[in-house]
């Protein structure tokens, strides 16, 4: 299965994507985790994209594709996986579209999470994330034990690009001006799936999965 999956931030991108690569045995291939690993990591590829993600603007498509195509081309990915946050923009979707092809490989789908603009506020304001393993948490449902994450233990924390609402809005805003406009493109191609991101997490991966 190859699977696109856009959707605002706050959405709850993150955690039905979790799901959907357990279901489905895929890789999920999360460009913000990418570039966050680069930061950190200090390499070249986050030095070059540092300052953009700190900011909440988008990283140059140039960029962006390239470490996509080199993860593509990962064995783990030959049978299918699942793209989250790529692409972002047109020329990112028309660039994912000639990477498949060269492949003789198609998109199956590209899921649209839509939720309302407060509603992704909210959650995003209220966004915990565990330092080591990633997983999501909320302050309206945080670990069981003083933000030591769950399931492993680790810290968690806000995340450095949720701590003001300038860089949330920002995000929010890049969204609707250049991620959006993909729902076009990927009706014209017949694989959108429009998935109402409300109610619960079970509900949301349900119509998932049925929308699949
Ligand atoms: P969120 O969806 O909450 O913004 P992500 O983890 O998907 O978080 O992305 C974090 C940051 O990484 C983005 O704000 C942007 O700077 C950069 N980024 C991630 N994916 C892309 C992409 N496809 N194109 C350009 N920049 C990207
Ligand atoms: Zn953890």
């Amino acid at each position: 299965m190859r699977l696109v999956i856009l959707g605002p931030q706050g959405a709850g991108k993150g955690t039905q994507s979790a799901r959907i690569v357990e279901k489905y045995d895929i890789p999920v291939i999360a460009t913000g985790d990418m570039f966050r690993w680069a930061i950190s990591h200090e390499n070249e590829v986050g030095q070059e994209a540092r300052d953009y993600v700190r900011r909440g603007r988008l990283v140059p498509d140039e960029l962006t594709i390239e470490i996509v195509r080199g993860r593509l081309s990962q064995d783990d990915a030959s049978d299918g996986f699942l793209l989250d946050g790529f692409p972002r923009t047109l020329a990112q979707a028309e660039a994912l579209d000639v990477i498949l092809e060269e492949r003789g490989q198609a998109l199956d789908a590209a899921l649209a999470i839509e939720v309302p603009e407060e509603v992704s506020l909210r959650r995003l304001l209220g966004r915990r994330v565990c330092s080591n393993c990633g997983r999501n948490y909320h302050l309206d449902s945080p670990p069981q034990d003083n933000w030591t994450c769950d399931r492993c233990g680790g810290k968690v924390e806000r995340r450095a690009d949720d701590d003001e609402e300038a860089t949330i809005r920002e995000r929010l805003k890049n969204y609707h001006d250049s991620t959006e406009p993909l729902k076009s493109y990927y009706e014209e191609r017949d694989t959108l799936r429009v998935i109402p991101g409300e109610g619960t997490m079970d509900e949301v991966f349900d119509r998932i999965v049925a929308a699949l």
